[in-house]
């Protein structure tokens, strides 16, 4: 269950939560017409709040429309306002976001016509995605029987409401079968994504992560290449067969909601030492640091903002 707040921003002003509602016609509701976000704020060490990578958070959600052809009707600085707006009018020091913008109600058909665009952005407290223990000791995942999106034919670049029934077949498969999450294949048999999260690999120190091209962007993976490239490490962004994973040192999971996740068995091979390999906990550990305002070289990517 989500841990409600008080207020939603929809459509460009606060509603109480229970009023958040739209019509069973809705377009979105029934062709997946719409796309969303993700986003991470965290209470600093210091009190403080930020939203961690806020504008390109927003900048990737008009992308997202644009490339779906919606109509946006907010900019990206519009819509890091509202996202303030709500974290503050919410007294959330830290929360996950969740920006959401469809297609309404009007025509019924699979064009959508000039149905209205709708926005809304909604937050509450959400802990550690794969559970408690994730972060710290590493999951089970099992390759899933369904493929990822072929380019041509969902827009992976899209972070697009439709695009996540694949994502739900194969966390749904995986959760059935006992595991934590489930490692996408692409259409040629590469390795390409978790449902919700992006993927990396570490062999002999170098680490390894499919190419960004039908892949989402993940913002916290562009932020791991960056901090690892920082921190001394070769990132390869390269194609990786399954079988590359099985003999991985380490593999983990990185995206808004899983952080930074270890992953310790995949198709009942144990990875490297069975536990959060020393690349993947000292990434999570940097990682930490800076999403709570405790290394100032990356403090462009930080939206601070105060809550009273
Ligand atoms: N891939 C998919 C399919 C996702 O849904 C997500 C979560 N947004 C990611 C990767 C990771 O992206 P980010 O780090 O920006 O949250």
């Amino acid at each position: 269950m989500v841990q409600q707040s008080e207020t939603i921003w929809f459509d460009g002003k606060l509603v109480p939560w229970a009023d958040a509602n739209v019509h069973v016609l809705t377009h979105a509701l029934h062709y997946g017409t719409g796309v969303f976000e993700g986003i991470r704020a965290y209470e600093c060490s210091d009190g403080t709040s930020e939203v961690f990578r806020l504008r390109e958070h927003m900048e990737r959600l008009v992308d997202s429309a644009k490339i779906l052809g919606l109509g946006m009707p907010y900019s990206a600085e519009e819509l890091v306002a509202a996202a303030e707006e709500v974290l503050v009018a919410n007294n959330l020091k830290g929360a996950y976001i969740r920006p959401l913008v469809f297609v309404g109600e009007g025509a019924m058909g699979v064009h959508p016509g000039d149905n209205p665009i709708r926005v809304c952005i909604a937050a509450w407290f959400w802990g550690a995605y794969l559970g408690e223990d994730a972060l710290e000791k590493g999951i089970k995942v099992r390759v899933s029987s369904y493929n990822r999106h072929h380019v041509n034919v969902m827009m992976t670049k899209s972070k697009a409401c439709g695009n996540y029934v694949n994502s739900v077949l194969a966390k749904m498969e995986a959760v059935r079968d006992g595991y934590a999450e489930a490692v996408m294949l692409d259409t040629t048999g590469h390795v390409s994504e978790g449902t919700g999260e992006n993927i990396f690999m570490v062999r002999d120190d170098v680490i390894y992560t499919p190419p960004a091209s039908g892949v989402l962007g993940g913002l916290t993976r562009d932020s791991i290449i960056t901090l690892a490239g920082d921190l001394g490490y070769e990132v390869r962004e390269t194609p990786i067969g399954r079988d590359m994973l099985y003999v991985a040192d380490e593999v983990f999971f990185t995206g808004t909601a899983a952080e930074l996740t270890p992953v310790r068995e995949i198709d009942s091979r144990q990875i490297g030492e069975g536990k959060a390999g020393p690349v993947a906990k000292l990434l999570q550990t940097e990682f930490f640091k800076i999403v709570k305002g405790e290394n100032p070289d990356y403090e462009q990517w930080m939206h601070r903002y105060e809550v009273k």
